[in-house]
């Protein structure tokens, strides 16, 4: 149980981690790490800048690179979000998502559109790198994508937050007024662009460098690095999640309408072929993007649905181990309390009987002295075993103290708990604990009690059982009172 939990403990070490941004002025961090993390970053953001606009001026956007059953391929070559990817799982959103935005923000101005426009547009991309990044640390995708499930999640994300990027093609299309609606081709080559650089370039470079990073930033700002999602940014991403899709339905169905408007408005013969010829997607090219973004918010719900049953698990887990005890399994001493409280109030409620046996194990502390503390432990666990044995799930089985366990029988009498009692004694002292080659011989006292009228509160009803076992140690040990 132990050698798990140290497993665990290692294992989440490895788990894709981010580094805050304010590590850049942490002075108690090594500067050489400082510098390198800021020049990293620079370096990328600069090459995002100069590698933007390079290709606006090569003509990037919306390349028709094939055609797939009658559905041209479109393609934008836009390399800086290869840049900005990497720095987001390198060392975590706020860095990929500056690089990003000032990345994007120099391409659009660039490309003549007016600041206020470019200020908005520019957030495409840091939104689609949230919603990856997101996603992938919610689930716990290793940082170089060793197994298949981190690369299975990474994949996932990549799509999801391609979508979101893509949302950005619908501004840019905007901006073309003028000539036959670009939104379809402009849209499918941002989404593409996002996609296909990911799953081809990043991924594989994550698979290479991921590990070292990560090692490398633990080692150097192990403190610093958060790993914990929280709560608000799930919600925030899987609103973006569900949002865009809808967005991009709805961007595209307007883009086909303005497409036929225009159709209309040019009227006969010759001239709507020829707009015909430019529209370039059929009917059926439409239909398929449709699928898509329907496909892109399907796997939105459901990774809204997985994400809340990860959270549901963990507070239940969360909720079981505050009632437990760790080293039995059995109900701890908060729980038992409880436990004592409500069945005194419901016996006195309605009058039915109810009972306590308290016991503790005889001279516990020679089995620690003799055969071990570890030993000592696998006894407790035994003994819990045998109790959990030999009573019935409606009863509450506790620790209550060190070797001290407690059983709350509700709807018994002061006989029948005796009677159980005896049951367990004799069951423990017919069954000694093995421990490798060694058998320990072990046998408990017990005091049992019923809730009498006379008791003024619980704790006359407990000290009663208390004294019981007292007693039952005073009169030579491994017997019931
Ligand atoms: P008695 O018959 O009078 O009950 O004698 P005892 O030795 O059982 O009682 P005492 O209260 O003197 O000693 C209890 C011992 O239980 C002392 C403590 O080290 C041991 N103990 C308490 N909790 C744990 C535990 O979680 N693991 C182990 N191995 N030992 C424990
Ligand atoms: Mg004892
Ligand atoms: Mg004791």
């Amino acid at each position: 149980m132990r050698v798990d939990a140290v497993a665990g403990e290692e294992g989440r070490r490895t788990l894709l981690r981010s580094l805050p941004l304010r590590v850049l002025i942490a002075e108690e961090l090594p500067r050489r790490f400082r510098l390198s993390v800021g020049a990293t970053f620079l370096a990328f953001t600069v090459a995002s800048v100069f590698l933007g606009i390079l290709s606006r001026r090569c003509g990037f956007d919306a390349v028709q690179i094939a055609t797939v059953h009658d559905v041209p391929i479109y393609f934008t070559f836009y390399p800086p979000i290869i840049l900005s990817g990497i720095l987001t799982f390198w060392f975590g959103i706020g860095w990929g998502a500056a690089a990003a935005y000032v990345g994007t923000f120099a391409v659009s101005v660039d490309a003549g559109m007016s600041i206020p426009p470019a200020l908005i547009f520019s957030f495409a991309n840091p939104v689609g790198l949230f919603v990856m990044h997101t996603l992938a640390s919610a689930f716990r995708a290793e940082p170089d994508l060793s197994d298949f499930r981190s690369k299975a999640i990474f994949a996932a994300s990549v799509l999801l937050g391609a979508s979101a990027s893509s949302s950005a093609a619908f501004l840019w299309a905007l901006r073309g007024v003028g000539e036959t609606s670009m939104f379809f081709p402009l849209w499918e080559g941002w989404i593409l662009n996002n996609v296909l650089y990911f799953l081809l370039i990043v991924g594989p470079v994550l698979w290479l460098t991921g590990r070292k990073i990560a090692r490398w930033k633990e080692s150097r700002a192990g403190k610093f690095i958060i790993e914990e999602v929280t709560p608000v940014r799930i919600t925030a991403c899987l609103i973006i999640s569900l949002v865009v899709p809808v967005g991009i339905a709805i961007c595209l169905g307007f883009g086909v309408q303005r497409q036929l408007s225009m159709l209309g408005s040019i009227g006969t013969g010759d001239a709507i072929k020829s707009i015909h010829s430019q529209l370039q997607y059929s009917k059926s090219a439409q239909d398929i993007l449709l699928l898509i973004v329907g496909f892109l918010g399907i796997t939105g719900i459901y990774f809204f649905f997985l994400l809340f049953q990860q959270v549901f698990r963990a507070r239940q887990e969360l909720a079981k181990l505050s009632i437990t005890d760790s080293l039995t399994g059995l109900r701890n001493r908060r729980f038992a309390g409880e436990q004592l409280d409500i069945q005194f109030k419901r016996s006195r409620r309605h009058g039915a009987p109810c009972s306590l046996i308290i016991f503790d194990i005889d001279h516990f502390k020679s089995v620690n002295d003799e055969y071990g503390h570890p030993a000592g432990d696998r006894t407790l666990q035994e003994i819990a075993r045998y109790t959990v044995e030999n009573t019935r799930d409606v009863d509450t089985r506790a620790r209550f103290g060190g070797e001290e366990f407690i059983i709350i029988l509700p709807d018994t009498g002061v006989s029948g708990a005796r009677e159980l009692a005896e049951r367990l004694r004799r069951y423990i002292e017919d069954h000694p604990v093995e421990w490798g080659d060694v058998v320990i011989p072990v046998t408990a006292s017990f005091g049992t009690a019923e809730i009498v009228p006379e008791d003024p509160d619980l704790y006359r009803w407990v000290s009663r059982a208390d004294e019981a076992l007292y007693l039952a140690k005073k009169a030579g040990r491994n017997r019931v009172t």
